[in-house]
């Protein structure tokens, strides 16, 4: 199912939520919320799904006006954080609730229920534990039991809140994966939200950053990683360090060098320039290169993290090098990042 949102604004009592929010996601697409605490994905996931109602603007699914729909109408499958699992209910219960509240023309039988429950249990490979009750399950397991939940009213559109949040690293990793796969197989309409970056790039096929109530952008997971619009989505959506430049004559300054580096369409005047540390390529010659001093040296996985020191300002610029090379603190070592991006200072200060 296709869902448009068009201009949605959310305000509370004065705090503006969502300032004009138009977004259209179309059938089978998994779609990532993306944004710092506060940026209002939660509210507009609610919104999606009938839980709040926006103060200005029109959500439509496949074309509808979802908004005269009561959140039975919309047919909705919603996973939060929290399992919300029934406690008193064991897990195939659990799973068929969703068929056995609905109104009776409507209602599959027992067997079909149950029959559906097993079936769903397969799909997030929990069978044989039908008879457990929640407590008796990992975190990682009652959020698959939750999926499978969402899935059994066979819903128009999947709205996942923070999934995974509550789960330790190696169990989130693995239900990416798995979610992933149950994506693939289902093909159903997803919305996530997530403040985590990785997963909203290994998993959407398209990311909507968002800040303050706004969209900042939005693309696939090459389009915001490669080409983020904003000093706002370049920070946010991986480590970066930041250096003040200057664009003039076709080229770009750092106090006073001219760098290796083409300026692009970014205009004359003052800039920032943004790197990662792994973007980065160490070179003998300084000519064109940014150079800086040596001040930390620290071993990161298979790498070594290095902290220099670089300009008259001396701004801190983290980069990646291999672990084997030798550094000693206080050395000047020089670098040309291999990807860049260069905002206008006016643009970085918006941001
Ligand atoms: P988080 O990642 O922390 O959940 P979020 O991006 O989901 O954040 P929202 O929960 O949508 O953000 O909140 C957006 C803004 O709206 C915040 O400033 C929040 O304080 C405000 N807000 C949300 N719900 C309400 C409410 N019921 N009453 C008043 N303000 C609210």
């Amino acid at each position: 199912m296709d869902v448009t949102v068009e201009n949605v604004v959310r305000t509370f009592g004065r705090t503006p939520a969502l300032h004009g929010v138009s977004l259209n996601i179309e059938s089978g697409e998994l779609v990532a919320l993306l944004g710092p605490s506060g940026s209002g994905k939660t509210t507009l996931l609610r919104i999606l799904a009938g839980l709040d109602v926006p103060t200005f603007g029109r959500v439509l699914f496949d074309g509808e006006d979802a908004l005269r729909l009561t959140v039975q109408q919309r047919n909705v499958g919603l996973v939060f954080q929290n399992y919300a699992l029934f406690r008193h209910m064991n897990v195939v219960d659990n799973i068929g609730f969703g068929l056995r509240v609905r109104p009776w023309a409507r209602r599959p039988s027992r067997k079909e229920i149950r029959n559906r429950a097993l079936e769903l249990l397969d799909l997030v490979q929990l069978s044989g534990l039908e008879k457990r009750y929640p407590s008796q399950l990992s975190g990682g397991q009652r959020q698959r039991v939750a999926f499978a939940r969402a899935l059994a009213i066979e819903p128009r559109v999947l709205l996942l809140d923070e999934p995974f949040g509550a789960l330790d690293a190696k169990v989130r990793r693995d239900l990416r994966r798995w979610l992933l796969e149950i994506h693939n197989k289902t093909g159903h309409t997803t919305v996530f939200v997530t403040h985590d970056q990785e997963e909203a790039l290994e998993l959407a096929d398209r990311v909507v950053v968002m800040s303050e109530g706004r969209i900042e952008q939005i693309g696939t997971p090459d389009e915001i990683y490669d080409a983020p619009n904003s000093p706002f989505v370049f920070s946010f959506i991986g480590e970066s360090s930041v250096l003040p430049v200057q664009v003039e004559h076709g080229k770009v300054w750092l106090d006073g060098k001219p760098l290796d580096l083409a300026p692009g369409d970014v205009p004359d005047g003052s800039a920032q320039l943004f790197l990662r540390p792994h973007d980065v390529d160490v070179i003998d010659d300084e000519a064109g290169a940014i150079s800086g001093e040596v001040k930390v040296l620290r071993r990161h996985a298979g790498l070594r993290r290095v902290d220099l020191d670089v300009g008259a300002e001396r701004k801190r610029v983290e980069i990646e090098l291999p672990a084997d090379l030798n550094l000693n603190p206080a050395r000047s070592i020089a670098f040309r990042p291999r990807r860049y991006r260069l905002y206008p200072i006016s643009q970085a200060l918006d941001s």
